[in-house]
């Protein structure tokens, strides 16, 4: 694991990419936010993460070898942009970067000059970078392809080690199984995600992650049969069962993600609260 702060090149890539380690571990951000700083004359930054004075002149210092024309964010959650701002007033660069939606725990300070889409493209003279729209963990989210090296910086949208949480009412399992599936297309080389080190297997590990989630639906579905009607504290111990206790809470809303989903599907009703399958 990378030393918080000290920038790591990654990856067997003619474009330099390094990955700059937050110091903000917890149990939501695992070893802490990876950002990643592109190129070599013109920089590019994805996630400067925390807006903490010891984050930025990290940021700051890693920037000077180069000029920073773009800081990119995922998406909105305060672990990834609420540093954007700063970086940006301080060194000129573009933000890039959905607006966050406006529901609780997102970075309101984010305001991107103007609004950016799926299918963008970021020209760095030397690389380029290809916007996908991968809403699912959040309405907003981004993933970055760096396409000279097939480089895909993935948030929160796929992490290593773990299982994204989706985050209902703004977040939505069906579109974050669509966003996955949107990404088994691409020709992918690396995967860089915002917690976790580098993956080299993108398409076993998009696979195994649709394959969890249609596992725990399955699982949720069995839940439901076996036991009847049910709220979601109840449901929630039987179908994450395998999840350490202190993960329940989160569990909880991956679990309403899930049962939204199934909801739309006509194949679960709820009743004031009370889950069951629909006969
Ligand atoms: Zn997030």
């Amino acid at each position: 694991m990378p030393e918080p702060g000290l920038p790591l090149r990654i990856g067997y890539t003619a474009v330099p990419v390094h990955q700059i380690l937050g110091n903000n571990p917890g149990p939501m951000t695992g070893p802490g936010t990876n950002s990643y700083l592109l190129g070599e004359e013109q920089l590019v930054l994805i996630d400067p993460g925390p807006a903490s004075d010891e984050q930025l002149s990290t940021l700051m210092r890693c920037c000077e070898r180069g000029q920073l024309r773009y800081v990119c964010v995922t998406h909105t959650h305060r672990d990834h942009s609420p540093g954007a701002k700063a970086l940006a007033e301080a060194t000129g660069a573009e933000l890039v970067g959905l607006a966050a939606p406006e529901v609780a725990g997102q970075d309101q300070s984010f305001q991107p000059a103007r609004m950016w889409e799926g299918g963008d493209i970021l020209d760095c003279g030397d690389f380029h970078l290809e916007l996908i729209a991968t809403p699912g963990h959040v309405s907003n989210h981004i993933c970055y392809l760096l396409l000279e090296e097939k480089l895909l910086f993935t948030g929160d949208h796929i992490l290593q080690g773990t299982t994204p949480v989706i985050l209902p009412p703004d977040g939505d399992m069906s579109d974050y199984l669509k966003s996955l599936r949107s990404l088994q297309d691409r020709d992918l080389r690396y995967l860089a995600p915002g917690h976790g080190r580098l993956m080299d297997r993108p398409q076993e590990e998009i696979r195994q992650l649709i394959d969890h989630r249609l596992k725990r639906e399955a699982k949720i579905r069995g839940c439901l049969e076996s036991l009847g009607a049910v709220t979601i504290d109840e449901l929630v111990l039987a179908a994450y069962d395998d999840v350490a206790e202190h993960l329940i809470p989160w569990a909880k809303k991956t679990l309403t993600a899930h049962l939204i989903k199934l909801l739309k599907e006509d194949i679960v009703c709820d009743r004031g609260g009370t889950w069951s399958v629909k006969t």
